[in-house]
């Protein structure tokens, strides 16, 4: 494998399948809409190379993901609904099995021929997925022969599946949703092609701040918007009105205002709004001349103004990491300059990397998530790996066996 982060790791493509029961670790973690119907099935989509790989080579499929906070048993947060979506996607019968640690995983796995899929329900119905538990783990190694993980979106959490699972198998590597995640993330976070620009949105300056920190080195142009911005605006001693702001980061603000100035780097903030009365209140809806919000009025959005010059540097950049939308997008009319920045950036040249979470919901509401070179399906593992962490389901793969392993 080419990135050096994966150095030592193996893929799929090299284990002999056959055969073979395959522990294929997913992120399967789907939203739901209010009628227990799936509303997004990007993850699911994402996990298909692999799966259907896993059921060309003739593995005998055992695949696993957690689904929402369940606290214990919960049929509100049961895998039933991806179960379907997976039957309907690949033509094939799923099936779910209630109780992972069960002796009828067993029974029905030594029934199981080559290409067949069982699907465990939700592992976070087990107490032992969230503590890391080591018999947990022991229980799945136990009717398991190859360890895959393929759950970009879970692997910043140790969590029995992503770490104890892998550290007991013999066999264990990665897929290929992981594969490419960690090498479009490397590509940004070691290997970016200059001038780099990463743009930075949403609601808080504080979920970000480790972010802004580990890329403040690497870019060239920072750009803010959203409801982050308002604090850098308020740094500024600029009138927000009463738009979001997170006061006790406004020092945070300043300095690094200050600091990028210093080093030459540019920061690259709103310089008009839509903005409205409240946040519900699209009648009101209006666009400011300046940078700065009248009392009583609120930012929903970037401006025209400020779309323009976000465009006119996305087209420079050769490298773009985009996380958090530019404003309430969730609401069609403040839509706008998030999808005004979704197609600037689709329309450059460069290499485009979406983190997960809401930038990739808006991503896909665009309606030009193809465009984009990469969309991350982890929210939490794209920017806890972008800003240095390392990933506990990467490292566990990397990690030297350990002694006990139950023999299958
Ligand atoms: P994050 O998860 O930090 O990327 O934040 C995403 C959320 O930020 C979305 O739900 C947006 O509605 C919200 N957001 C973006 N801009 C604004 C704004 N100007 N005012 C309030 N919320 C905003």
């Amino acid at each position: 494998m080419r990135a050096s982060t994966l150095e030592g790791i193996k893929s799929i493509r090299d284990f002999e399948l056959e055969d073979k029961r395959l522990f294929l670790r997913l992120d399967l973690n789907v939203p739901l809409d209010d009628d227990g119907r799936i509303s997004d099935d990007t993850r699911i989509q994402a996990a298909l190379p692999t799966l259907n790989y896993a059921i060309e080579k003739g593995a005998k499929i055992i695949l696993a993901s957690h689904f929402g906070r369940p606290k214990g048993h919960d049929p509100k947060y049961s895998l039933e609904p991806v179960a379907e979506a997976l039957h309907t996607l690949l033509g094939k019968e799923i099936i779910l099995i209630e109780e992972p640690r069960g002796h009828a995983t067993r029974a029905l796995l030594s029934g199981l021929k080559p290409s067949q899929i069982i699907l465990l329900e939700n592992l976070r119905f087990d107490s032992g997925e969230e503590k890391n538990d080591r018999e947990f783990a022991q229980a799945l190694a136990s009717f398991s022969d190859i360890y895959i993980n393929d759950a970009f979106g879970a692997s910043h959490r140790a969590h029995a599946s992503i770490v104890a699972l892998p550290e007991l198998m013999q066999k264990r590597g990665i897929g290929f949703l992981m594969q490419k995640e960690i090498e479009m993330l490397d590509t940004v976070r070691m290997n970016p092609q200059h001038p780099f620009m990463t743009i930075l949105g949403g609601a808080k300056v504080s979920d970000k701040i480790d972010v802004i920190e580990a890329m403040m080195d690497k870019v060239d142009v920072l750009v803010i918007g959203g409801a982050m911005a308002y604090t850098f605006l308020a740094a500024q001693k600029l009138q927000i009105g009463s738009s979001l702001v997170e006061r006790d980061k406004i020092g945070f603000a300043a300095e690094l205002l200050q600091r990028a100035q210093l080093r030459k780097k540019r920061i690259l903030l709103p310089i008009d709004h839509r903005i409205t009365r409240a946040v519900h209140d699209i009648e009101s809806l209006k666009v400011t001349e300046t940078a700065a919000i009248p009392d009583g009025w609120m930012g929903v959005d970037i401006g025209p103004r400020t779309v323009e010059l976000y465009a006119a540097e996305i087209a420079r950049a050769k490298t773009i990491f985009w996380n958090g939308p530019m404003g309430v997008f969730e609401t069609p009319s403040f839509a706008t300059g998030t999808f005004a920045v979704a197609k600037a950036i689709t329309e450059s040249e460069a290499l485009s990397v979406v983190g997960g979470g809401d930038s990739a919901a808006a991503a896909h509401a665009s309606g030009l998530a193809e465009k984009f070179s990469h969309i991350s399906t982890g929210g939490g593992a794209s920017l806890e790996y972008l800003r240095g962490d390392r990933l506990p389901g990467v490292e566990a793969l990397r990690r030297p066996k350990q002694s006990e392993q139950v023999e299958p």
